[in-house]
């Protein structure tokens, strides 16, 4: 089905009570709060947890909550923090926790849900990276997959979509078919330029699952940083970063072999090095390093 409209969720959303959220400082009324749950507008049962920097998305179903990357990388209490905002939602229980790839910003934190008595998902990759740390509050998924899935719970479907390499190897896309909505992290950001130097990414890769993720049938995405400040207040900033991305993807196709290759990445493998290094591309390493965005 073609798509005829898109939104980047954060920028349309409706606030719903926040007690209990916490002020960064009360004598700074315009600083945002450093946790933040918002319910999706136009969707009964979509919800957003944002701490600091880092945002997931959870689900209210009839028969439970299916809930995604715990965050808590920067902030400790954030995993039990984001489970308490869940129960103030709904009594039903968190049957799921999913897990969007192995990155400890993401899903550090994963213990509270566990105690909470959610089953884990994620992709085997994760396991496997996250097995030699041997970190018990970033616990190890309960099930894993190594292909896209439907997850049925209730009277809700959601696909975890597993569309080959990209940031990383385990990323997994999520996409809610009834409100057509996808969440997918650290792949399409939002307000910034995709951070493709990742030690562990796979950049030429990328670009065939960004195609992937376009032939999607969605309409808004939810992403796993909410973005900068304008970002999150101007629509027309979301869908032109957006814009930019997915163009950056198709022009490079046939772009970087020409160019030197970075420093950043000397050292790396003959995969990584080759088609990199182009001129957007070392704006974008630019802009990572002095932001610090590093996943
Ligand atoms: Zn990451």
């Amino acid at each position: 089905m073609k798509r005829t409209t898109f939104a980047i969720l954060g920028v349309a959303l409706a606030a719903i009570s926040l007690p209990g959220a916490t002020q960064t400082a009360a004598d700074k009324p315009a600083a945002p709060p450093v946790f933040e749950t918002k319910k999706v507008e136009g969707t009964d049962n979509v919800y957003i947890f944002r701490a600091g920097n880092a945002q997931s998305m959870f689900v209210v179903t009839s028969a439970g909550v299916i809930a995604t990357d715990p965050i808590s990388y920067a902030r400790r209490e954030a995993g039990e923090m984001y489970v308490q905002e869940i129960k103030k939602v709904t009594n039903q229980p968190i049957r799921y926790l999913i897990y969007s790839h192995h990155h400890f910003d993401h899903i550090a934190g994963g213990k509270a849900f566990k105690d909470a008595g959610a089953e884990i998902i994620a992709h085997e990759k994760v396991r496997e990276r996250l097995a030699p740390l041997k970190d018990p509050y970033t616990v190890l998924p309960d099930r894993t997959i190594n292909k896209t899935t439907p997850i049925q719970l209730g009277d809700t479907t959601i696909e975890l979509h597993y569309l080959g390499l990209n940031h990383s190897d385990s990323t997994l896309v999520m996409r809610l078919p009834r409100e057509r909505i996808i969440f997918t992290v650290d792949t399409i950001p939002v307000g910034s330029i995709p951070g493709r130097g990742m030690i562990d990414s796979y950049p030429l890769e990328w670009e065939d699952m960004l195609k992937k993720v376009l032939a999607m049938d969605w309409d808004r995405l939810i992403p796993g940083h909410p973005g900068g400040r304008d970002a999150r207040t101007r629509h027309d900033r979301h869908v032109s970063a957006r814009d930019r991305a997915v163009h950056r993807a198709r022009a490079e196709d046939g772009l970087g072999a020409a160019h030197p290759r970075s420093s950043r990445s000397a050292g790396r493998t003959p995969r990584h090095q080759a088609g990199r290094a182009g001129p957007a591309r070392l704006a974008a390493l630019r802009l990572r390093d002095r932001e610090g965005r590093g996943t």
